[in-house]
Formats: structure tokens, sequence, C-alpha cells
């Protein structure tokens, strides 16, 4: 049986030690192995990303971004081959791993204006002949852990961006289902990048540990659960380092009584059962503002999801696939009954889903829970699951206060005509990405991503401009070309540059 081993310095590295079984969680059945890598083999990748870091932050800009455009060609080339990895170990259809996989280049198409994004600020004459100007400097050897629900698009959300400002950089893909982000590496090397620019360091908490404690490695990008999100930033900060980490969410879509029901139903879908729920923007909570919409809005999705495609990644009819492990099904199920037993109406349950030739996969069908309220622990968790929960409120204001008063505030929709009530919305929701009429506002790459709360530990945002901030270091520099005019007596009052 196959072993994902590591990508290091350029090389494919496969060594004796401890693995763990990759799934094909549309059959159940293990289709690989992956190495867990440790101390060892991070400080390989440290030192092998250090040693290329004098030359590569010396590289121009614009031929950084060379290797970008060529990446971005070798990408589209090479789609399909990326999204049937993707589609075997997370499960996802082809049709949505081929949309993960766009958002993904579209970072890179960001990251290809380099040039642009450092070319600085200049104050010219800023005092008498003195001009200042701020530089944007790489940081060193930079590290992105990420998670399994987007093996190629977290990814490409990180190393593009860091890659060109300057940095070298490691990545800790999930264990769960590392192909894809090994195959993306291997094209870097085939687009012109420098050996030891980009590692791939496979692995779980053992690698994370070794990254957050070495030395030599100045940032953490992360990616994954709020628990593991606030110990990565509580870490990673205590040891010195810069750090982003995002966590999970629990996403809110406030349904007003003159939304476009059509389109409430239908982007519903997508927005919630879409990727298996298993994405940190997936809508899980619809909030009707009144018993008329809620009992319409429930009862007219009832017929659609019936008729959704429940099936294997390799059949592109299918709308989606299975979870990714039969822990995390298991865990799913134990959500749906714990909302019956605490008294909301399980009235589509996804629980037994089989889909024929396929008994064995982790398959849970989506399913719709009503008169969900804010204590239950249904709603409290983030399913993480193709869970859609209604829950009924009397007025906007109602629904909004439950959205703020939730932990996580990663993204939110309203579906209204209303532009009065959306722009308030929109002014007044605790949450970092807001759609109007949008289910999935997910920023595009000139933007940048995030949320507000235990969504996001840290300060800045993922990708677009804050990206260009997070992976580089503002240096700034005042200065002037002394002449006998200009030649300054003793000063000791706080220069003014007057
Ligand atoms: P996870 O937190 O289990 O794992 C994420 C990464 O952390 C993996 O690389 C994993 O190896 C590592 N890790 C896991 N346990 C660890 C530990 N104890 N110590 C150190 N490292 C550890 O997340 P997941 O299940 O892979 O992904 C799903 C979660 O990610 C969901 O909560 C989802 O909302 C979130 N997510 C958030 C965003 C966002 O942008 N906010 C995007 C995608 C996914």
């Amino acid at each position: 049986m196959q072993t994902i081993g590591h990508f290091i310095n350029g090389h494919t590295i496969t060594e004796d030690g401890q693995t763990q079984p990759i799934y094909n969680p549309s059959t159940g059945e293990v289709s690989k192995q992956v190495a867990l890598g440790g101390a060892k083999t991070i400080d390989e990748a440290v030192v092998a990303a250090k040693a290329a870091f004098p030359a590569w932050r010396k590289t121009p800009p614009m031929k950084r971004a060379r290797v970008m455009f060529k990446f971005k060609e070798l990408l589209e080339k090479n789609a399909d081959e990326i999204c049937r990895l993707i589609g075997e170990e997370h499960g996802k259809i082809s049709h949505d791993a081929a949309g993960e996989l766009q958002r993904g280049i579209e970072n890179v198409e960001y990251a290809c204006g380099a040039p642009e994004l450092l070319k600085g600020e200049h104050s010219r004459n800023a005092g008498p002949d003195i001009d200042s100007w701020s530089e944007f400097h790489p940081l060193g050897v930079v590290a992105g852990i990420t998670p399994f629900n987007f093996p190629v698009m977290v990814p490409l959300w990180m190393f593009p961006m860091a890659i060109v400002c300057g940095n070298t950089f490691i990545l800790k893909p999930s264990e769960r289902d590392p192909s894809a982000a090994m195959f993306i590496a291997k094209l870097m090397k085939e687009a012109g990048l420098p050996d030891g620019v980009l590692n791939v360091v496979n692995g779980g908490k053992e690698a994370v540990d070794a990254l957050l404690h070495h030395s030599d490695v100045e940032a953490i990008s992360f990616v994954g659960s709020t628990p593991i999100a606030e110990y990565i930033y509580t870490t990673a900060t205590a040891q010195g380092k810069r750090c982003q980490a995002l966590g999970g969410a629990k996403n809110h879509a406030i349904v007003m009584p003159d939304a476009d029901l059509d389109n409430v139903v239908t982007s519903l879908l997508g927005a919630a059962f879409g990727s298996s729920g298993e994405r940190c923007m997936a809508l899980s909570v619809a909030v009707a503002v009144g018993d008329d919409i809620a009992d319409k809005m429930v009862e007219a999705l009832q017929p659609a999801i019936q008729q959704l495609k429940l099936g294997a990644y390799s059949d592109k009819e299918n709308d989606f696939g299975p979870v990714i492990t039969g822990a995390h099904k298991s865990k799913i199920l134990e959500h749906i009954k714990s909302a019956t037993d605490q008294g909301a109406n399980v009235i589509i349950d996804g629980s037994g889903a089989a889909p024929t030739g396929h008994e064995q996969g982790f398959f849970v069908g989506p399913t719709l829970i009503d008169n969900v309220t804010k204590e239950m622990d249904s709603y409290e968790a983030e399913i993480f699951g193709p869970v859609l929960q209604v829950m009924r409120v009397q007025t906007m204001e109602e629904a909004i206060q439950l959205i703020n008063e939730h932990e996580y505030g990663n993204g939110t929709c309203i579906y209204t005509r209303d532009g009065e009530a959306a722009r308030y919305f929109v002014d007044n929701i605790q949450v970092g990405m807001v759609g109007v009429n949008i289910p999935l506002p997910v920023p595009v790459a000139s933007q940048s991503f995030g949320g507000w709360k235990r969504s996001l530990f840290g300060d800045l945002f993922m990708y677009g401009p804050d990206g260009v901030r997070f992976f580089t270091r503002r240096k700034t520099i005042t200065q002037r070309w002394p002449s006998a005019a200009i030649r300054e007596d003793k000063q000791f009052s706080m220069p003014t540059l007057g």
C-alpha cells in the first residue's frame, strides 16, 4: 500500500516511522497510509527552508511572480488529477472539487501581482530634503497548518502569498487527505521554484508542536477547528511567533418575511448541504423572522431536499458525497439524536443513508430540523455535516441578537428585498463575512477572509491585502543626504523634521 511521505528540499522523502491510514470516504476502505513526521522531519524541513531563504529573499518580486504564473498554468493543466485526489480522500464530488481548485487558483492569480503588492509606500520631502518610505520585508521561514475540508484551496490561501513575498514555507496538510497538497507542491517545483522554498511535512500533533516550538519558524498561519486554533495561537505567540489562527463556525441565514422564497430554498440547499456541510462557511442555521415565512420555508424545503442525490465522489451527477470519516459520521448522528431528545422536530433524518453500492461509505443524508432553540446542544456546536437547523423568531432584532450572542462569527447572510433592513443588518452584525442575498459570502482573492469572535485568533485575515501584511514585516526608512547647507547643529529636543 502506498505511503505518502514528505516533500523536503525538492525531494520526496519516505522514511521508516509511524503512519496513519487514509480512507476513501466513499467506500469506507483504507486507500493509503500517510507518514507522521515528528521533530526530526520538521527540523530537516526548517533547515532546507532556512538555507533557501537568503537567495529567495533577494530574488526580484517579478521573478517570483513568474513562478506563480507558471504554477497557475500547471494547476489548470492538472485539474482533473487534482480533483480526483481531492475526491478520493475527501469525498467531495468532482464539480465541487473543481470549484475549490478554482477559488485556490484565484489566490495564485492575486499573488502574481507581487511587484505591485510589494512596492511599498513613499513620502517625498517628509521634512526638508528628507524622504521617508516603507518597505515590506519577508519574515524568513514561515509555516501553514491546514484542515481536511479544503485540501487544496486552504494551502493555496497561504503558500503562494507567503512565497511571492519572499519567505520560504513549510506546509503541514491535514493527515486525513494529504495527497492533493503533496501533488501541488511538486507542481511548484515544476513551475521553477528553487528547492527548499516550499516543503511539505505530513503528520499530526507531533509535527505541529515541532513547528510551534522551532526557534527558526517566524510565523504560523493556521486554519482548523476552534479549540486547536486557540491552542496554536496561544502557543505560537508565547514562543514569540506571528500567528493567525482561523477556527470553526456556525453560520446563520436570516430569512425576512419579504424574502424571495424560491431563491431562499435553492440557495439554502447548496449552502447547507454542499460538500456535506463540511465548509466553514456552510449555512447551518436558517433563522426565520415570523412563523408565516418559517412554515412556508420548511414546507418548500422538504420536497427539494428529498430530491438531492447523495453518493460517491466519482459520479458528477451527485449533489454531495460522504463525510470525512466514520468517527465524524458518528458525531453528526449524535447531534441529530440530541436535537430530537431536546425537543426539536427532526423533519428529515439522514442518519440511515446508505447509497446503493456504497453501503460502507461514511454517508449522512440531508437532514432538516425545525424548532431548534438556542439552549440545544446541536445549536451551540459546529456540527460540520449535512444538517440544516431552522429557528423561529418574531423580529429582526431578535435574529441579530441570536447571531451576535453565538461564540462564532465567521459568516452570515440575510435574505430580504428591503435595502434598509439589509443595511441595518450589515452594520450591526458581529460577524466577519456578511452576505446580502449571497449565501456563501466567501471574499474574492483581492479582499481578505476571516471571522470575528472565536472564529479567528489574531489580528489579520487570510489572503488578499491582509495576507501581504501577515507575510511581511514593515521597515520604515527616513533619509537625508547631508551637505554643508543642511548639516544640523546639536539637537536635544525631539526632532520635528520641520
Ligand atoms: P482540526 O482542527 O482537527 O485540524 C486542523 C489541523 O490541525 C490539521 O492539520 C491537524 O493535523 C492539526 N491538529 C489537529 N489536532 C491537533 C492538536 N491536538 N494539536 C496540534 N495540531 C492539531 O480541523 P479539521 O477537522 O481538519 O477541519 C475542520 C475544522 O476547520 C472545522 O471546525 C472548520 O470550521 C474549520 N475550518 C475553518 C476555516 C476558516 O477559514 N475559518 C476554513 C476551513 C475549515
